[in-house]
């Protein structure tokens, strides 16, 4: 199964990810990281077809697409 991690604490709300992704199910959150940004989140796990897009988009690798044994 694979799966998708994204680091909250080192994104920047750059939305770069958000824009590459081709299912659009990633957004900003409302609450805001140690650094003061509107980290992104996964809001449906489901939608996700674990393509990598976002995370071979995000300039600070905060997105790891991963396989769970
Ligand atoms: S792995 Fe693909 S479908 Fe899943 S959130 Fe990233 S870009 Fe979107
Ligand atoms: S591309 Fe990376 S830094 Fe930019 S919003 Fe997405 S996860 Fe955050």
């Amino acid at each position: 199964m694979r799966k998708l991690k994204i680091d909250s604490v080192h994104c920047k709300a750059c939305g770069l990810c958000i824009r590459a992704c081709p299912k659009k199910v990633l957004r900003l959150r409302d609450k805001i990281n140690p650094a003061g940004y509107n980290y992104v989140v996964l809001e449906d796990e489901e939608g996700c077809i674990s393509c990598a897009c976002c995370a071979l988009n995000c300039p600070d690798m905060a997105i790891s697409v991963y396989k769970e044994a």
